[in-house]
């Protein structure tokens, strides 16, 4: 017997992207991982994933980029699904997800990782698991160092591999644009060559900076411009060395500071107000040196219900 569509339930969960105002890389750990000091910030743009019930797991994705997202269960939303069902005594993950990309796919904005926070979060609303949010954080740092960050949002200080988080304070609105590239860039990659760049030369621990943090709890555009850093530009750059030319178009254009997104290839700008931010945002659009550009505040809120419906 069919239903009519408005009595299939359903849950959707928007998911914020992050932007790394400090990323503070060490040297690389015995297990491969790299120690990091890692300030998030969660912005305004936003994926959105979709759970009903089905008869087994299956994923479809729609939005630019979605040709890049793998639909098997190598998908980070496919498992989160799979260990919520394990955790929860489910067994199988019976669900189909749905995701409307509008992070940059492989953009250094850790989209699969909001994909991935955003599905434990509908899992657990549809199958009415109710799991803690202590455990739901866990599961989210088991399956990647940016997953726990999606669920919290706002600002937080990262440490480990990035998935020990500390919520920082904001004290007020800061205003983005991203320069959106074709093509993305592989995590793993960026860090190799951030190793190979630097050789042999002694690496500090990793350490937030306390002018960045006060810029944060000051709401203070200028001064966190001044305190952008991210030790895996040079290796973005060198594998991508257009993205120079995208970085002095933004900075051309009025931004406060640029830098390039996390592992890259998206290059994230600051603008002093939203009149800035939109007329950064159309200059790099005619620039020619990015895919797009849009315009977005931070901070925004960690994973959350959209909508509910037929439930
Ligand atoms: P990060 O900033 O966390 O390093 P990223 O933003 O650069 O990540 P993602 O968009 O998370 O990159 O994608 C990295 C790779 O992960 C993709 O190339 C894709 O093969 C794979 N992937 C798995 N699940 C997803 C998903 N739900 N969305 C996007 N990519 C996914």
């Amino acid at each position: 017997m069919s239903h009519p569509a408005a009595s299939v339930p359903a849950v959707t969960i928007r998911v914020p992207a992050k932007v790394n105002v400090q990323l503070a890389v060490g040297p690389p750990r015995a297990d491969g991982y790299h120690d990091l000091a890692n300030v998030f910030l969660a912005v305004g743009l936003q994926d959105r994933v979709t759970a009903r019930p089905a008869d087994r797991l299956s994923i479809t994705c729609a939005g630019p980029g979605s040709s890049l997202v793998p639909l098997d269960g190598s998908n980070l939303a496919a498992r989160a699904a799979e260990l919520l069902a394990a955790h929860t005594g489910r067994g199988s993950a019976d669900v189909h997800l749905h995701i409307d990309k509008d992070i940059p796919v492989a953009g250094g904005m850790a989209g699969g990782s909001a994909d991935a926070a955003a599905a434990l979060l509908a899992c657990d609303e549809l199958w009415g698991t109710r799991t803690p949010r202590e455990e739901l954080l866990e599961l989210a740092g088991r399956l990647g160092s940016d997953v726990p960050f999606a669920l919290v949002g706002g600002a937080a200080l990262g440490r480990g591999r990035g998935e020990l988080l500390t919520p920082l304070p904001v004290g007020g609105t800061f205003h983005w644009v991203f320069a959106l590239a074709d093509g993305g860039l592989s995590t793993p990659e960026v860090y190799r060559e951030c190793d190979r760049l630097r050789g042999d030369a002694p690496v500090p621990a990793p350490e937030p900076a306390p002018a960045l943090l006060a810029a944060l709890r000051d709401g203070d555009a200028y001064a966190l411009a001044a305190a952008l850093s991210n030790d895996l530009q040079p290796a973005a750059v060198s594998l991508r060395p257009a993205l120079e030319d995208v970085l002095e178009a933004g900075n051309a254009a009025g931004a406060l500071a640029g830098l390039v997104s996390g592992s890259g290839p998206t290059c994230a700008f600051l603008a002093p107000d939203a009149p800035t931010a939109a007329r950064i945002a159309t200059v790099l659009e005619g620039s020619g040196t990015c895919r797009a550009a849009r315009a977005t505040t931070s901070p925004a809120p960690g994973a959350g219900v959209l909508t509910i419906s037929g439930a």
